[in-house]
């Protein structure tokens, strides 16, 4: 990729995502579960670009969605209703209610308390709405303790037991259909043993159901497969299909996969400029127009974003943090990597960085959000304007004291 020429064109700090890397990577979600029913729904998430999307929708995507905004984001980029499902800790009542109306295919319930809100919901609207309940099957996945969700201490999804009482009062209620169970059990997952034994778990309770008269259609694995941030071995897709098919046993219901970050993560970099460097006694910094507010997982996570310079070599490298403009201690993009000297306008870019990156930024410091541009059989395209100066006051400017 010819970064220079997208710099010029484009402007710095800079999503560029390749779609071809892209197109890949969702067909081998797809593939991996061939020949068996299975419905890919995309984590909107890590990355709700609506070209993005759209790119996505056209390979045959459903979307998983955390939010009614997601929900729209969705539809808008073209992907039928019933390949859209809404998940979430908290869902309000208007994005149950909006949800409901647009026909997706199923909520996945967080507690028997929003089980009784949808239920409310859908008699208001004499339907019965289509759901799922989401059960923590108490596994350790072995991930960051942020991205951890499957363990009790989590916030998401009922116990086993819970679930089960769920599923008889859903199957009384005029207003409720079981059509799905679903798990997830955190992010960034680099071992398989955790989700299969949670899935086990969750086929065991799925079969007693069954057993119980219930008509549950969809199994939802949820998503949390992992990348290689840092050459750390991923899970074969093959093995992963393979293992969840094995703990189904005989039975052959619809596989529903909310992967996100394995399918956007790799096919991302962020372009930064450098704006200068300096030394403060041993330590040295190269300071960056890219910052945290654009690229929050070194921060948030210490996660690792391989960097790349692509600038004139003039000398030795030796060991630098890599530091954007704004004014917190933790706003870094790489701590204690090899870079040659560096001068103002040298281009440098964090690898991996199409998950969770663009989708988490803000405005923080008063900085416009970034643009954002695809790459396809060698052709560039913005497919996210970067935002100007007037964006960030327009809503303060029109109420002004
Ligand atoms: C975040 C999330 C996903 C996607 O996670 P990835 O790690 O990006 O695959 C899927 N399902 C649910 C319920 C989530 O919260």
């Amino acid at each position: 990729m010819d970064f220079t020429a997208l710099s010029k064109i484009y402007g710095t700090p800079l999503y560029i995502y390749d779609f071809d890397v892209l197109r890949e990577n969702f067909l081998a979600f797809k593939n991996a579960f061939a020949g068996r029913k299975a419905l890919i729904c995309y984590a909107l998430k890590a990355n709700s670009n609506l070209s993005l999307l759209k790119f996505l929708a056209s390979l045959g995507a459903g979307a998983d969605c955390v939010s009614i905004g997601e929900v729209r984001r969705a539809l808008l980029a073209g992907i039928a209703p019933y390949k859209i499902i809404f998940s979430g800790v908290g869902k309000r009542d208007e994005e149950i209610l909006e949800a409901l109306q647009k026909g997706i295919l199923f909520i996945n319930l967080e507690s028997s308390q929003e089980m009784h809100r949808v239920e409310k919901i859908a008699q208001s609207l004499q339907i019965k709405a289509r759901v799922s309940v989401r059960v923590n099957p108490n596994i350790d996945a072995k991930t960051h303790p942020y991205i951890s969700t499957g363990l009790h201490e989590n916030k998401f999804g009922v116990e086993i037991e819970e679930a089960k009482a769920m599923y008889l009062y859903i199957k009384s209620s005029p207003h409720l259909e079981a059509v799905g169970i679903h798990f997830h059990i955190g992010s960034q997952l680099c071992e398989l043993d955790p989700i299969l034994q949670a899935s086990q778990k969750i086929a065991k309770l799925y079969s007693s159901l069954l057993a119980l008269g219930l008509e549950i259609k969809f199994f939802d694995v949820g998503g949390g497969l992992g990348i290689s941030y840092e050459g750390q071995s991923t899970i074969p897709l093959y093995d992963y299909a393979q293992g969840i098919l094995a703990s189904l046993g005989g039975y052959e219901p619809t596989i529903i996969c909310e992967a996100g970050r394995r399918i956007v993560g790799e096919c991302g970099v962020f372009l930064v400029r450098v704006i200068g460097e300096k030394s403060n006694g041993q330590k040295r910094f190269v300071i960056v127009d890219g910052a945290m507010n654009d690229l929050m997982r070194p921060s948030l996570y210490q996660a690792i974003h391989q960097a790349t310079f692509w600038g004139e070599k003039r000398g030795e490298e030796s060991v630098c943090d890599i530091v954007g403009p704004i004014c917190e201690s933790g706003d870094y993009l790489a701590k204690n990597v090899l870079l040659p000297p560096c001068a103002q306008g040298d281009l440098i870019t964090f690898a991996n960085a199409g998950a969770y990156g663009f989708s988490m930024s803000s405005q923080y410091n008063s900085r416009p959000r970034v643009a954002e541009v695809a790459i396809s059989a060698g052709e560039h395209k913005l497919i996210r304007e970067r935002e100007e100066f007037e964006e960030l006051i327009e809503k303060e400017l029109k109420c002004l004291l």
